[in-house]
């Protein structure tokens, strides 16, 4: 009937306007490349902030061999706030050949928290993390009259004035908490520990990128760079210390620094941007900021699916002659339910049909409904998969490790991936292994996607025990 034939075509534009060719990739990984330069050579340069770490010394087996030996093996403590979920871990460094001991507990931050007060967000973790530390057992040994130290993952947008304190410059995904910007967060956290009692220090203030670089290369020396596919989108890499121009300080003695890029913030008119990412753009937090992220990460993946959604209903009379209430709701259709509509393989499609029911409360779909809903979901999630593997072949490009190089035997590049899109969206995931090597050719054969489970918790306990103040 007519309906479905606007509904048709609605899906054709949109997968018109969507589309990732490879030309259009090499195009939006040279422009990462190119602002990656920019944002190098002098601050603000560029939308993609490479903002400065202090990390310089990537923590190895070999250096916690040395902790051990110094007698500094030891307990620390790491701390994780991200886009949703909240993570208090303790590790045991120093065991048998370099095991890692761990304990960690999650809990969901309060949404209201997210656009509360900066105290009130740093009087939670602070409770939290106190209630975490009464629980520690006799199997963890904190050496006697010592405090306690911490690594902080705070994956937002720092400035970094040393490697234990930065203020924040802005907020991203769901959060906006105005009073804390420009605020040093681990004065804030430090502050808040002392107001419930607690008495720990912040040794290392990492972004979550910078962890998972640091928890990589730890167990892997060949890696070069950490991308977070979760609530929000981001990247960290090894940079030669002499290739940052606008670095005013001491060049390391490692001759390298690890960049936090803030690559959620990379814009380029070669993104294939729509009418309906306009729309979310718009109705953000951040009208204007984070368009890569906006593209490609987990808060924005299914909210996009639900705008266009929206103009089918209007549009096409896609739902009937009224439009589902429930549908005109923000961010209801999340990106895990739209994964599970996306990976239906039930030949009537009776997971896409209990989520319309069940999310949007559209009692009835038939499968012609139902198949153009999961082509949706198909056409939004393949192109933020094709976009980050775009990002990855940016960075892999900045470091010279994109093409084989004459005579010498190529190096191998291992990318630590971590984050709850990367991990649950499988669609998604093998989307972006796939279009990596699409890129690459036959250096695809020497980077090596490596997930890396939780590996910025351990990595920011690694740097809090590196930089310790009983070293
Ligand atoms: P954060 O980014 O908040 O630190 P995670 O790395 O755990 O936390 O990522 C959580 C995000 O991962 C969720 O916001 C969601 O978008 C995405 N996600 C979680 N589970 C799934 C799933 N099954 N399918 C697709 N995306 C998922
Ligand atoms: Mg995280």
């Amino acid at each position: 009937s007519g309906k479905w034939a606007v509904a048709e075509a609605i899906l054709r534009e949109l997968e018109e306007k969507c589309a990732t060719p490879t030309a259009k990739l090499r195009r939006v990984a040279d422009a990462m490349m190119v602002e990656m330069h920019a944002g190098l050579a002098i601050e603000g340069g560029s939308k993609l902030k490479m903002l400065i770490s202090y990390v310089d010394n990537l923590p190895t087996g070999v250096m916690v061999k040395v902790f051990e030996v110094l007698n500094e093996k030891g307990l620390f403590y790491a701390l994780d706030l991200g886009g949703t979920n909240f993570r208090v871990m303790r590790v045991q460094l120093g065991g048998k050949d370099n095991a890692i001991k761990q304990e960690f507990d999650e809990v969901s931050i309060p949404p209201q928290l997210m656009t509360s007060s900066c105290n009130e967000l740093f009087d939670f973790i602070a409770e939290a993390l106190a209630k975490f530390v009464a629980t520690e057992g006799d199997d963890f040994h904190l050496p006697p009259g010592r405090q306690r130290e911490l690594g902080f993952t705070f994956s937002f947008p720092v400035r970094q004035l040393s490697l234990a304190s930065g203020t924040l410059i802005n907020w991203t995904k769901g959060f906006l908490i105005e009073d804390a910007i420009g605020l040093d967060v681990v004065g804030e956290l430090t502050k808040a520990m002392e107001r419930v009692g607690l008495d720990m220090r912040v040794t290392a203030l990492v972004n979550d990128t910078v962890g998972t670089l640091a928890g990589g290369r730890y167990s892997n020396a060949d890696v070069v760079a950490a991308v977070i596919l979760g609530t929000g989108t981001n990247a960290a890499y090894v940079e030669r210390a002499h290739a940052i121009p606008k670095w005013q300080g001491l060049l390391p003695k490692s001759g390298e620094m690890v960049i936090n890029m803030e690559w959620g913030n990379f814009r380029s008119s070669h993104l294939p941007l729509t009418v309906y990412d306009y729309t979310l753009d718009a109705e953000s937090l951040n009208p204007g900021d984070q368009i890569f992220e906006k593209l490609i990460s987990g808060m924005y993946l299914g909210e996009i699916v639900r705008i266009v959604l929206c103009t089918m209903a209007e549009k096409a009379s896609f739902f009937g002659d009224t439009i589902p209430p429930k549908l005109s709701i923000p961010f209801i259709l999340r990106t895990p339910d739209m994964s599970a509509m996306h990976h239906d393989t039930s030949p009537d499609l009776k997971v896409v049909g209990r989520k319309l029911k069940d999310i949007l409360e559209v009692p009835n779909s038939c499968l012609t409904m139902r198949k153009i809903v999961v082509a949706i979901c198909d056409i939004v999630a393949t192109r933020g998969a094709r976009l980050s593997a775009a990002g990855i072949v940016g960075i892999l490009t900045k470091l010279e490790r994109d093409a084989p190089k004459e005579g010498e035997k190529q190096q191998r590049s291992v990318i630590a991936l971590d984050g709850g899109l990367f991990e649950h969206y499988t669609k998604f995931r093998e989307c972006m292994k796939a279009t990596l090597d699409e890129l690459l050719g036959e250096v695809s054969n020497s980077v090596v996607i490596e997930h890396s489970n939780d590996g910025s918790g351990i990595g920011a306990a690694l740097l809090a025990a590196s930089h310790s103040q009983y070293l």
